[in-house]
């Protein structure tokens, strides 16, 4: 095998049709098989081929079948013995993976052996496909689908036998694989700021004291509205850019009829932002917009952070007030950072933007499988699940869905048994564990019976 290819392992318990579905694999896309010396006889490497084009490694790891069954024979010893041949060659074929193939049978189900191998393949962190096999018919697809989701990975029903699904699995395992260089230099990144607040809340002011002299109008590129006006600037080597500014400028002659305010329109610049701020007036304390704003960011799971804009002219015990009140319209997203600032002296000023490069970071946050199902167990063992209509969910397994913003999905016995005050109990124990103060986070509960 090219050594330059991704290398794709097929892994799963014996019987599951791995050998065939290497050999459908390789012959299906004509590449050349071949023995790798060096390499146990047991190990069969080949290459799946797209449009002639070699698109990947694949290693079979299917040469352990004979041994086991051998094993198996040799009564109770020999099985222990045999689990333990497969997890050591497929620990030795995990070394050097890119991908894995983790096989199943769509028609044994589930099996503890299965689960078993899915706990070792989690650990490795590696992106994985689980391949349903002998799903040889359209009938009772998604029953048998349905319980291998319990094993966190995605899914993907074939039969090897018939070939069926054969090209969807070769863009599933390549959509594994970590993306080509292309050719083309990627853009410098920027984190992109969304600024929203009320007429006169002193948004320009903070954007332009942030932004400073070498700030850089980037506006009316073909094709965009005349909204789109960005700035950017770098601040410390870092690139930052405000997006849709002109809006923001635009507002701030509507002063006196406040209504004209659009809260619709602002969302949607938070939409090409990575992070929002929402500046308030320190003097004039949160308006009814700047309620339903602060309402509309939270369901929406945007990243944002406020700014106490006027900090000057407003006397220490109205801030506090003010602080207090805030706290209380977030009683339900404490994550929410809260800055006292001044555009005009420049109070706190320079803790704005590393405030919202972390909170971007933590969005971006991606945690294996492995660390989360350590933290899963750690989480339930301080505080069982309570018991509701006489007993407990079961929490199987959590698995993170997507990053921007994290979210997370915990498969349950029964999620109509886990009260909603146990699931911020355990949003609460995520942010600790793994640090995300000040992002906004997503649980979801999936029953799997
Ligand atoms: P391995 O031990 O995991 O490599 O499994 P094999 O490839 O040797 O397959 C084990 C058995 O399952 C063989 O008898 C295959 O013919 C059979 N098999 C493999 N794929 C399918 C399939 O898609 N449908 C059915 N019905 N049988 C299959
Ligand atoms: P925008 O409508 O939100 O863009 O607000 P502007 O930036 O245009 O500011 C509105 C008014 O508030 C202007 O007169 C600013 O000089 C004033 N202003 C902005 N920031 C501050 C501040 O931190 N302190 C004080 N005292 N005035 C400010």
């Amino acid at each position: 095998m090219a050594e330059n290819l991704p290398r794709i392992i097929l892994v799963g318990r014996p019987n599951v049709g791995k050998s065939t579905l290497f050999n459908r694999l390789i012959r299906s896309n004509r590449a050349i098989t071949h023995d790798r010396p060096g390499i146990t006889r047991d190990r069969m490497d080949g290459v799946v081929r797209r449009k002639d084009m070699p698109v990947f490694g694949i290693v079979d790891t299917g040469g352990i079948t004979l041994d086991a069954h051998a094993m198996v024979v040799e009564g109770p010893e020999g099985i222990r013995g045999f689990e333990q041949d497969i997890l050591n060659q497929t620990e030795a074929a995990l070394k050097d993976a890119t991908a894995v193939a983790f096989v199943v049978d769509g028609r044994d189900g589930l099996l503890p052996l299965d689960e078993h191998l899915a706990a070792h393949v989690r650990r490795k962190g590696l992106p994985t496909l689980c391949v349903v096999n002998k799903v040889d018919g359209a009938e009772h697809e998604d029953e048998r689908m349905a319980e291998f989701h319990a094993l966190g990975f995605p899914l993907l029903a074939v039969s090897a036998e018939h070939g069926h699904n054969m090209n969807a699995l070769v863009e599933d395992l390549t959509a594994l694989l970590p993306e080509e260089s292309s050719e083309e230099p990627p853009a410098p990144p920027t984190l992109r700021l969304a600024m929203l607040g009320r007429p006169n809340a002193g948004k320009s002011s903070l954007i332009n004291a942030l932004s400073g002299e070498d700030r850089m109008i980037v506006s009316d590129v073909a094709g965009t509205t005349r909204d789109s006006v960005d700035v950017r600037f770098t601040k410390n080597g870092k690139d930052y850019t405000f997006v849709d500014t002109a809006g923001v400028r635009r507002r701030t002659k509507i002063t006196d009829n406040v209504e004209k305010y659009s809260v619709n329109s602002a969302i949607k610049s938070t939409t090409k932002a990575d992070v929002t701020l929402l500046t308030l007036d320190a003097a004039e304390g949160v308006s009814q917009q700047d309620k339903r704003l602060m309402d509309m960011l939270n369901t929406r799971k945007t990243p944002f952070m406020i700014l106490i804009n006027k900090c000057d002219l407003a006397p220490r015990n109205a801030l506090d007030q003010l602080r207090k009140n805030i706290n209380e319209l977030l009683s339900f997203c404490q994550h929410v950072p809260v800055l006292l600032v001044s555009a005009l002296s420049g109070k706190d000023l320079h803790k704005i933007l590393p405030l919202a490069q972390k909170i971007h970071e933590e969005c971006s946050v991606r945690i294996s499988t492995g660390k989360l199902n350590r933290a899963m167990e750690e989480v339930l063992t301080r505080h069982q699940p309570p018991v509701v209509k006489r007993s407990r969910a079961k929490f199987f397994y959590l698995t993170q869905a997507e990053s921007q913003p994290p979210t997370f999905v915990f498969f349950v016995s029964d999620s109509e048994r886990v009260p909603e005050s146990y699931v911020r109990y355990l949003e609460r124990a995520l942010r600790k564990i793994f640090e995300i103060s000040h992002a906004p986070m997503r649980l979801h509960l999936r029953s799997s019976h």
